[in-house]
């Protein structure tokens, strides 16, 4: 069994990062900039957006949060977004969910500059990347992808199983990996909550991808025997041992499973980290481009 090492794959792409960002500042262009808008006092995105912060700073991109009460109106935080779509010292800009029940969080999305958009979330985004047009692609999808790729694991002629059809993981990843391209040319078999007898379809599975928010759903009998297990669940359990008071675990019961798999992702040190330098590599991405085309016609907003 092999180790899909997240954590190392990431810090080799981000010093690939730090490097492109530097040969940017060489040729005179500045910095890429990204932005995070965060609301309210949720632990969970107060560590995240940190994060995602930390690691650009770790890489020369610059980063700045916006950050608002939980009792921000929506006509409030769309103008938040507004005044980043036109600021030309932004290149790429997230808006942390949850957002609060009173704020339509697709209303929030769907203003967003599909430019800027470096979660990827934006309709035009995900319509582009259905398409197989180059877009800025979801970071949680984009980091499985590079993991795949970067370890070598053929896709093509597979059968790939994802259990979990949020807009987030499931559903995008299952497009990807059943498009005409590489990573991708699986056959995909799509589960949710509807789906009858899920154990007999992830033991046909030569590559499994778990992104359900289920603790350890998937055990030792649902994988078949040197499958490729990919798992996105992220669970906080209290462990004292530790001086957090906790520590992470996965949807996949990674004890019983792992050696039963050639290759499975850790939790954490999987997925987490592909999708923080996800967001980096999109942020990369959005600032070139937009410098160039801001150079090429004046605009800000333009692809
Ligand atoms: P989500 O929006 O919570 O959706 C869960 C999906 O799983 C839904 O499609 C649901 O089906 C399906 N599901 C839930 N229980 C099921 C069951 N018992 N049988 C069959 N299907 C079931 O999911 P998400 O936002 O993608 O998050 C999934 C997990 O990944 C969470 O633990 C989250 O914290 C983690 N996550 C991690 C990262 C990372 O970077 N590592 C990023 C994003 C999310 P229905 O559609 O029918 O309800």
């Amino acid at each position: 069994m092999i180790l899909l090492d997240g954590k190392e794959l990431a810090s080799k792409i981000k010093a690939e990062i730090a490097k492109e960002v530097a040969e940017m500042i060489d040729n005179g262009q500045r910095a890429p900039h990204l932005a995070a808008v965060l609301v309210g006092e949720n632990p969970a995105s107060q560590t995240y957006v940190a994060s995602k912060e930390k690691n650009s700073r770790e890489v020369g991109i610059i980063s700045s949060v916006y950050r608002y009460p939980e009792t921000i109106k929506e006509k409030e935080l769309l103008e938040v977004v507004d005044f980043l779509n036109l600021d030309h010292d932004v290149d790429g800009f997230i808006v942390q969910l949850p957002l609060p029940k009173h704020i339509n969080e697709q209303k929030i999305i769907e203003r967003i500059s599909p430019s800027k958009d470096v979660d990827g979330f934006h309709p035009e985004n995900l319509g582009r990347m259905m398409l197989g047009i180059p877009t800025l692609l979801p970071a949680t999808p984009m980091g499985i992808l590079t993991l795949l790729e970067r370890y070598q694991i053929e896709t093509a002629g597979k059968h790939c199983v994802v259990l979990g059809r949020s807009h987030i993981v499931g559903t995008p990843v299952s497009i990807l990996l059943s498009r005409k391209a590489s990573p991708g040319n699986c056959t995909v078999t799509l589960c949710h909550s509807f789906t009858g007898n899920i154990p007999g379809i992830t033991r046909e599975a030569d590559i499994l991808i778990v992104a359900m928010g289920r603790k350890h759903f998937v055990t030792r009998e649902m994988v078949k025997k040197g499958a490729v297990v990919i798992d996105v669940g992220m669970h906080r359990i209290t462990d004292d041992s530790k001086k957090s008071g906790f520590r992470l675990t996965g949807d996949v019961d990674f004890d019983q499973v792992a050696g039963k798999c050639s290759y499975i992702t850790p939790v954490p040190g999987g997925v987490g980290p592909m999708t923080i330098v996800s967001l980096l590599q999109n942020t990369l991405k959005a600032g070139t481009t937009g410098q160039a085309d801001k150079r090429t016609s004046g605009q800000a907003d333009k692809r």
